[in-house]
């Protein structure tokens, strides 16, 4: 953004705006007049296109009129979702002042303004700009020493979930797609280039800071308590306290205590991976159309983001999973329970983020109301879980955290009107018989109008002007109001009436009684405000001393929401309790009966039509399925509902299938041939062979991958060729579980030769001309591939399709004479030799140094051997 050049006078409201602006930097500056926020010069450009509102201009800068537009106080909340929602960020600037108190300071008037607070995509904590049901990361990232391992913090403000940490600088994409930053912090010189990146003042990462800032915010003397952060941890968290501290201008949010993730903590799942599942967004953002749009029956805002977290992040300990599954099976065994939860539930206010929003200093008597609500509720449904016989054990651990709030909630409900408002200008949150003296200003504030109204039947009957009125207005308070042609009577100094102002049909006068009793109501009225506000600081403070401890609660409640929602869910549908094996990775399995794809089944059943459920048994010494058949014939389908079921059985939850048993997976890959993303505009088929190496360098033994046309990206020989090296790596060096999908029906060769690889296919059959796909998987290879018959039924023309099987006659004919494509690979030798014998390669370096008699050697001779050897190398 260009700046304005200041070299010419400036009236003092711009010099107050440019002073502003330039602390505001890359920032929409908000300048606050009056009832409107005014944005300036480029920023008044950037914001009129973004907002669809007129572009105006007011005054003058060096010669040339100033573009201008303006957003309305009470809607800017509106407004300012579209520029951030758009990638831009804003910084409000407030008066600090009163128009009277500038006037008292001293000759200028131009009020004093200051930025109270920038608002951007990762410091939101209104309820109009955040997603109810998706969590709002702010991550910031920091690189310490050499450049191999990232510091992550994570923080979503808006409820205080907060975690941290360090990964190697590969798994930076895969760290990030779990987490999706609404904003990303990292500091000024960085060398990352991420979406939504902002930098940030480098001295603010900074590991010793950041301990000393830390442990200032949650009071305590030492962090071992919260576990042992590495440098680069602890400079992220700095860096992102530092950074919410500025965006806050010195208000920190509500943070919980830091919770340290470990690397191997759960399922390694790369972003291209996390894509292609589509596990909490479809390819194009959706979350209609994901795993997590498939499962999600929650009926809480706090659980659906939950969900969402336990989707992203499938665990690795069996304990946690069991625990998941356990309080999962409470509520799926017992279908009354559930259903009382969760009408309970469904009637709770999202109490973390009105703690939240209490926390910036933002909260109003609407979020104390939904503390109180929520907490209240809580307490309940503690009694009611309370007297369960058997309690699952995750059970006995969440309860705890809905005790102990009674005494706030009693206080938040002696204290609140039922439903208090979001507004405190106007009063009237803070029930009667609360506070004898509010009650008592309140009981002189009603005296007082009902004075008033008693005055006006007295001056309509004194002077027998019957349309005679008391009204109240912004600028003359209350005055007495007649017709103007009744006036004349009141005009006349022995009146008692006052004349105020002659508007064109009525006249308005004031009286010394009025006068009085309106004196009475507006300081009775004025000094209800402040006992209210005081009330209110005090109820705000009295919730800030809990606020770990409420955070715990909702933190409860939205596992309980999670639990009774995977239980409905599986209710629904008839899924199953997986059986989690925890193993070392000498006996892999992953065995699933009646398996089956909750999307593609969820919208099957919208045109109404059945799944077809399928087996996959994959174990040690058959740990690679090489599954072929038309296209269309369902082997994508086939080979995502078990990564799938893998995600949703580690998450905890129960999966879609007759049974599931399977070993813990580390590390899951799913990497789809080229053509079906094309969209990505990228060269694919590089994109294809970088993620398939990526699989090959990190799958281990207790890896589960699918590979669906790997090779389809380029021409039949290289893309055969590939595939049928990629396979044998799987096989012989990864030993993974693997599924692999192919329409090279060479590959199926590869039976012979690789003993834990077998053969499977999707079932199709041609029935009176018409191909019909069934959908089933089949032991053995496809006998054919049924090309054309999908192509007719896509609806190809006919003529096309004639010339299509003429030329597919040619081919085959000329395949049985030479063998096809694959004729050459009968004395191929094994993939294992051949991986042997290229490291059997005599390496010059390795024969020299050998070569060498290190007890023989003078100075000089050692010398000139490494001289040797470095013309070697
Ligand atoms: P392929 O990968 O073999 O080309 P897909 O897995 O993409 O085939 O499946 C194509 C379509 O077939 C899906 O969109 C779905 O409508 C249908 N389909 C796939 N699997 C099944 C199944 N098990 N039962 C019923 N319909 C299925």
């Amino acid at each position: 953004r260009s700046a304005p050049d200041t070299s010419s006078p400036l009236t003092p409201m711009m010099a107050q705006y440019l002073t502003l602006k330039a602390q505001a930097r890359d920032c929409l500056l908000f300048y606050r007049m009056g009832d409107f926020f005014e944005l300036f010069f480029d920023d008044a450009k950037a914001a009129a296109a973004t907002l669809d509102i007129a572009l105006t201009s007011r005054g003058e800068h060096d010669g040339a009129p100033i573009p201008m537009c303006g957003v309305p106080v009470h809607s800017a909340e509106g407004y300012l979702a579209r520029l951030i929602k758009a990638g831009h960020r804003v910084a409000i600037a407030e008066q600090t002042e009163t128009p009277a108190q500038a006037k008292a300071r001293g000759g200028k008037t131009l009020v004093a303004r200051d930025i109270v607070r920038y608002v951007t995509a990762g410091t939101l904590t209104e309820e109009t700009l955040l997603d109810s049901r998706r969590d709002n990361m702010l991550v910031a990232l920091a690189q310490v020493g050499g450049d191999s391992e990232i510091g992550i913090a994570a923080a979503d403000i808006s409820t205080g979930r907060f975690e941290t940490m360090t990964c190697r600088t590969a798994d930076l994409h895969a760290e990030l797609a779990r987490l999706r930053p609404s904003e990303t912090v990292v500091a000024e010189g960085s060398s990352l280039d991420l979406p939504n990146m902002h930098m940030f003042d480098r001295a603010a990462f900074s590991s010793t800071r950041a301990e000393a800032a830390l442990k200032r915010l949650f009071a305590v003397a030492t962090l071992d308590g919260f576990g042992q952060f590495g440098r680069a941890e602890l400079a992220a968290m700095g860096g992102l306290i530092a950074y919410l501290d500025h965006a806050g201008k010195g208000t920190l949010p509500f943070l919980a205590p830091p919770l340290r993730q470990t690397s191997g903590g759960h399922v390694a799942i790369d972003a291209a991976t996390r894509e292609s599942l589509e596990i909490v967004a479809t390819t194009s953002g959706a979350r209609a159309g994901s795993l997590l749009g498939a499962v999600d029956r929650t009926v809480t805002g706090a659980g659906a983001r939950l969900l969402g977290q336990y989707l992203s992040a499938p665990l690795m300990d069996l304990d946690r999973i069991e625990a998941r599954l356990g309080l999962v099976q409470l509520f799926h065994d017992d279908a009354g329970l559930r259903d009382q939860l969760r009408a309970a539930l469904r009637a709770l206010p999202d109490i973390g983020r009105a703690l939240g929003r209490v926390a910036v200093g933002r909260g109003s008597p609407r979020d104390l109301g939904q503390l109180r609500d929520g907490l209240g509720e809580a307490r309940l449904l503690r009694e009611r879980l309370g007297h369960l016989p058997d309690p699952p054990l995750l059970l006995a651990r969440l309860l705890p955290a809905l005790d102990g709030h009674g005494a706030l909630v009693d206080a938040l409900s002696r204290a609140l009107v039922p439903a208090p408002p979001t507004e405190t200008a106007s009063g009237g949150y803070i029930a009667d018989g609360y506070d004898p003296a509010l009650d008592e200003l309140r009981r002189m504030a009603g005296d007082g109008r009902r004075a008033i109204a008693a005055l006006e039947a007295k001056y309509r009957e004194q002077t027998g002007i019957a349309t005679l009125k008391i009204r109240h207005n912004g600028v003359l308070g209350y005055h007495v109001e007649v017709p103007a042609r009744a006036a004349d009577a009141l005009m006349v100094p022995t009146s008692g009436f006052t004349h105020r102002q002659t508007l064109a049909g009525v006249v308005r006068f004031n009286s010394v009684d009025l006068h009085e009793e309106a004196g009475r109501v507006a300081q009775a009225g004025a000094h209800a405000l402040v006992a209210e506000a005081a009330h209110l600081e005090e109820l705000i403070a009295a919730v800030l001393t809990r606020k770990a401890d409420i955070a715990r609660a909702g933190q409860a409640l939205a596992r309980l929401d999670v639990a009774a929602a995977l239980a409905e869910r599986a209710a629904e549908d008839g899924w199953q309790r997986p059986h989690l094996i925890a193993d070392d990775g000498s006996n892999p399995c992953l065995s699933i009966n009646g398996g089956r794809h909750p999307v593609v089944e969820d919208a099957l059943r919208r045109e109404g039509q059945a799944f077809v459920a399928n087996d996959c048994c994959l174990v040690a010494d058959d740990r690679l399925w090489l599954v072929t058949g038309p296209n269309m014939g369902g082997k994508s389908t086939f080979l995502r509902q078990n990564a799938l079921i893998v995600i949703l059985a580690q998450a905890g939850a129960y999966v879609p299938a007759q049974s599931a048993t399977l070993t813990l997976v580390d590390r899951l890959f799913s990497r789809v041939g080229a053509s079906d993303n094309l969209a990505k505009g990228r060269s694919t088929f590089m994109v294809e062979m970088v993620e398939t190496a990526a699989i090959l360098a990190q799958a281990t033994t207790r890896s589960f991958v699918i590979l669906d046309e790997v090779g389809r990206g380029t021409s039949t020989y290289d893309g055969l060729a590939l595939a049928w090296a990629v396979v044998e790596a799987v096989h012989e060096v990864n030993r993974c579980r693997c599924l692999f999908a192919t329409h090279y029906h060479e590959l199926t060769r590869l039976a012979e030769s690789l003993s834990a690889l077998s053969l499977h296919h999707v079932r199709a059959r041609e029935w009176k001309g018409d191909l019909v796909l069934l959908h089933e998987l089949s032991d053995g290879p496809a006998d054919r591939s049924y090309g054309l018959a999908v192509a007719r039924l896509a609806g190809l023309p006919a003529p096309v399709l004639k010339r299509a099987k003429d030329v597919l006659a040619r081919l085959e004919a000329g395949k049985a004479k030479t063998g096809g494509i694959a004729a050459g690979l009968d004395d191929l030798p094994l993939f294992a030799a051949a991986a042997a014998q290229e490291e059997a390669a005599p390496d010059p370096v390795r024969a020299a140094i050998a070569a060498i008699d290190a007890d023989a050697l003078s100075p000089r001779e050692a010398l000139d051997h490494i001289y040797r050897l470095k013309q070697l190398a």
